[in-house]
């Protein structure tokens, strides 16, 4: 398969519906290697990155998407986001030993769905849904219909190896009641897990779509890449009072901080805490 680290939207010709197919694989394989999960939360955090990278396409401004699950079960946090340079991360947080059989709603208990847009300049945006569908494709699902009254189709799978994903949605201008999607949301159900993760898009759009007018745009490339920095870093420890950060790095000998996506470790001694005193004061 060529170019599978990529987004790539799909064009129907003269109907009212939108498609984006994404594929993760080295991207997805920097993220797990980083961390030693279950094999069910590496399969469902790939669902999630190929879900994020899709709804990113919706971004129209810098800053980041970030969707998260949280629940009262065996996994209490999962997290992915992706930003408008196409630059994703993901988390999970869980207890013990996770059952491989769990779904994605058995496995949060109770659980809810959060998509932020997070812009670089002015406001979060956040919606949440409770988790009534067993698969993070049908909580999605869910989310658009309950939020913006979109039909939306999201078909998500991952083997542990790679990710991918396809996601239909009816343009807010054809309604619910748009025939077109019904019939390419139709199609859309016929294709197989094994088949999305194997075939390219070209051969992917031709199996699902072929007695429709439809086209690929150019493919975007997917990363991996933390937005962590030491910056960042620096930036969270002014928030805390000159005398908070020294009693801190007298305490501890160090500040250190961790930066949980990809084990990056920023430390600050006592030279570098009274600098960022320092810098305090000049402001
Ligand atoms: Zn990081």
């Amino acid at each position: 398969m060529n170019k599978i680290d990529s987004i790539q939207r799909i064009l129907f010709d003269d109907i009212d519906v939108r498609g984006v197919v994404t594929g993760l694989e080295q991207s997805y394989q920097d993220i797990i290697s980083l961390h030693n999960y279950p094999g069910v939360i590496e399969r469902i955090l790939g669902e999630m990155l190929a879900a994020v990278s899709i709804l990113s396409t919706n971004l129209k401004f810098n800053g980041k998407l970030i969707l998260q699950a949280k629940g009262a079960g065996s996994v209490t946090a999962l997290m992915a986001e992706c930003n408008h340079l196409n630059e994703c991360r993901a988390i999970a947080q869980f207890d013990g030993i996770i059952d491989d059989s769990l779904s994605f709603r058995q496995m949060l208990e109770d659980g809810y769905l959060v998509l932020t847009i997070d812009p670089e300049v002015g406001k979060r945006y956040q919606g949440i849904v409770p988790l009534e569908n067993d698969s993070l494709a049908d909580c999605l699902a869910d989310y658009f219909q309950r939020s913006e009254q979109l039909n939306t189709q999201f078909i998500l799978a991952c083997d542990g190896v790679k990710a991918r994903g396809l996601m239909l949605q009816v343009m807010p201008a054809a309604g619910s009641g748009s025939e077109d999607y019904r019939r390419l949301s139709m199609l859309a159900r016929t294709l197989k897990d094994s088949e999305l993760l194997s075939l390219d898009n070209e051969t992917l759009l031709f199996r699902l779509f072929h007695e429709e007018k439809c086209r690929l745009f150019p493919a975007e490339t997917l990363q991996f890449k933390c937005q962590c920095s030491r910056e960042r870093s620096e930036t969270a420890l002014k928030l805390l009072s000159a005398k908070e950060l020294r009693e801190l790095v007298e305490e501890l000998g160090s500040i250190d901080i961790d930066c949980q996506f990809c084990n990056s470790k920023y430390s600050f001694d006592r030279i570098d805490v009274e600098q960022i005193c320092l810098q305090k004061l000049s402001k």
